[in-house]
């Protein structure tokens, strides 16, 4: 395997509307130009808030399929196949770096749409590997924080580590079809709030999201979107850029922020 001499850069980008995957639009340009700004990597490992389930396990398959995990969207939505293939020695490496956490490994399971909504801007050939990891929804978040510490290794293997979910992601205060609607204070509020804490690299913060009052309370009313930040958050390294090639607020509610390390 071809090793980089300098680790990968690791990644969350905040995904929003699944419809995002179809249009071309400021979070989609955003995206495509991360894409055509980073090292090519190996190979790809996605933690989606779609895969939010009572195991921690990662998909095995060669091939996995393009997962429609939504409903009401228009056809066109569920017609979008991101055919990129899997990596069984990855899920391998993911389960021998987790050890002696128990991973299963899933043969069944393919790509949600926190993860080829994104990289279909990303990557639009389908043509580097990817595995997903899902997220263990019995654990503490200080869990995927260091989840994602052990999983460190992986960037100076060539891996790209894909956090995707959003910051800010209350579907009550949505504003669905009306995307100009202007940024509640609470969620403006609190996505700076996280900037500032990535920049200043208070990790324990981070972690400890709860105890940022009502702000946070409002922007995560569910951990699942913004558990993938940690994962990635924990493979920072002492010689890591933080930057934000993508920010802003869309429909009032979700934050559509990414965070670049390295
Ligand atoms: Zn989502």
């Amino acid at each position: 395997m071809m090793t980089s001499r300098r680790p990968m850069p690791a990644l969350f980008l905040g995904h929003g509307n699944p419809m995002h995957a179809l249009s071309r639009s400021v979070w989609s340009d955003g995206w495509q130009k991360i894409g055509r700004s980073l090292p090519r990597p190996e190979a790809i490992l996605a933690i989606s808030a779609h895969w939010y389930q009572p195991e921690c396990a990662v998909t095995g398959s060669l091939a996995p399929p393009t997962i429609h995990d939504f409903s009401g969207f228009p056809e066109a939505l569920y017609r979008v196949e991101y055919p990129a293939p899997g990596k069984p020695e990855l899920a391998r490496r993911v389960q021998e770096l987790l050890d002696p956490l128990p991973v299963s490994i899933d043969q069944e399971r393919g790509l949600d749409h926190g993860s080829w909504s994104v990289l279909r801007h990303l990557y639009a050939e389908a043509d580097i590997p990817v595995v997903q990891l899902s997220i263990d929804q019995r654990m503490e978040s200080r869990f995927h924080y260091e989840t994602g510490q052990r999983l460190a290794a992986l960037r100076q293997e060539g891996v790209l580590i894909l956090g995707s979910g959003n910051v800010v992601h209350n579907l009550h205060a949505y504003a669905w079809g009306r995307n100009e609607a202007a940024p509640y204070s609470w969620a403006t509020g609190f996505d700076e709030e996280v900037q500032r804490i990535l920049l200043a690299g208070e990790n324990e913060r981070l972690i400890d999201y709860e105890l940022l009052g009502d702000e946070a309370r409002l922007s995560v009313p569910t951990p699942d979107h913004y558990l993938p930040l940690l994962y990635v958050m924990g493979t920072r390294t002492e010689e890591d850029s933080v930057t934000f090639p993508v920010k802003g607020i869309e429909g009032g509610s979700v934050s559509m922020l990414a965070v670049q390390l390295g």
